[in-house]
């Protein structure tokens, strides 16, 4: 279960603009990764108190959030029917600097940018929903999806300049991206307002991609599901995230499956389970039975006397286990059915049945038929 956002910053539900993004500033410095190396739990935390300011510091997200809770925090979703698509939050902490201010930046210099070579980003990661039926999780599916995402600019090749001009080093920083600067008794490290970071310049910017050197396409990804993929498992599709900006490595694209039950069926883990109804001269006298499976039928021996309620095992004819060549199980319930009709025949056999039991059947349920009335008179 995902937390409230507002339980994450530990605010009110009724919170203003600026509290929340005070509160939000003194968790974002006390979780910061620089200032926890190493530290796993502060990393996640760090992850969730932006995850959370993302929304609540956008007035229409928080208003969608507000209202349908985590369930439909990107509104409209734009591929129905196809699984959604959100732009996960990547680690990259490069357009955090505003709300720190002077002072604060210094401790984000070298975590997204890489020192040095400032002109470069890392595109972002993107996480894809999908849903699978239980059929695909046996066997495994190529399937085919269409998600917006950041693509090199075809004009420029991602340079982001016209013509191919070549951008020209920052002057400013030196093509550092930073510029560093002294107060009292500590240097900080800044983004180069000059070239706001990149650490070149450009005379003339690309008409296709306003100088970002990506631009905002569809595009059709190819994703093997393997067999044995179960709720949240997660398939990365490197490279395929947002492409970075002037030729920096792109990010990875997440696939993050949900199953779908099958009706009649139920997984747990890597078994299946299933349930049949069997008459009761079946299961006394035993029976070769054919189980329908989620494709096809499986044959099984069910012995004779077996009870009603009894669960047989089948092993191997589950779910493949992901990764390896082993299967789960397969479980059968065995119920009892009942005929809903039975002709005279029918009837004086059971009945005979009964007697060799010592099991008389009472009279007068039998008083509307004919045979019956014949020996009870
Ligand atoms: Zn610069
Ligand atoms: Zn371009």
């Amino acid at each position: 279960m995902k937390r409230d956002y507002y339980e994450v910053l530990g605010v009110s539900k009724t919170a203003a603009a600026d509290e929340i993004k005070s509160t939000y500033r003194k968790l974002a410095l006390k979780y910061h990764p620089d200032k926890n190396p190493d530290n796993k739990e502060a990393e996640e935390k760090f992850k969730e108190i932006n995850e959370a300011y993302e929304v609540l510091s956008d007035t229409q997200k928080k208003q969608q959030y507000d209202t349908f809770g985590h369930n439909n925090i990107n509104g409209g979703n734009p591929f129905a029917g196809q699984g959604s698509y959100t732009q996960q939050y990547s680690g990259d902490f490069s357009n955090m600097g505003d709300i720190f201010g002077d002072i604060f930046d210094g401790i984000f210099s070298g975590t997204s940018n890489g020192r040095g070579r400032a002109s470069q980003r890392n595109g972002e990661d993107l996480r894809y929903d999908i849903e699978v039926s239980y059929l695909d999780a046996m066997k495994g599916k190529e399937i085919s999806i269409d998600i917006p995402k950041k693509e090199t600019c075809s004009v420029c090749h991602g340079t982001g300049s016209k013509d191919g001009v070549v951008p020209k080093q920052c002057a400013a920083c030196k093509g550092k991206g930073q510029v560093r600067y002294s107060q009292g008794f500590f240097s900080f490290s800044q983004e180069c307002p000059h070239c706001k970071g990149k650490g070149t310049v450009i005379s003339r910017h690309c008409y296709e991609c306003k100088g970002e050197g990506t631009v905002n396409k569809r595009k059709n990804i190819k994703v093997k599901i393997p067999a044995g993929v179960d709720e949240g498992t997660s398939l990365k599709v490197s490279a395929s995230g947002n492409a970075g900006s002037n030729g920096a490595p792109p990010g990875d694209l997440y696939v993050v499956i949900h199953m779908k039950q099958t009706e009649g069926f139920q997984r747990n883990g890597d078994d299946l389970y299933t349930e049949i109804a069997i008459s009761f001269p079946q299961t006394a006298m035993g029976i070769d039975y054919s189980v329908p499976v989620l494709e096809g039928q499986v044959k099984v021996k069910i012995p004779p006397s077996t009870q009603p309620g009894t669960i047989l095992r089948i092993r191997e004819q589950g779910f493949p286990k992901l990764g390896r060549k082993s299967r789960g199980d397969l479980y059968i319930k065995i119920n009892l059915s009942m005929p809903k009709h039975m002709t005279d025949a029918q009837k004086r056999a059971l009945f005979e049945y009964a007697k060799s039991m010592g099991e008389i059947p009472r009279a007068e349920q039998y008083q509307g038929d004919s045979f019956f009335k014949k020996i009870f008179r």
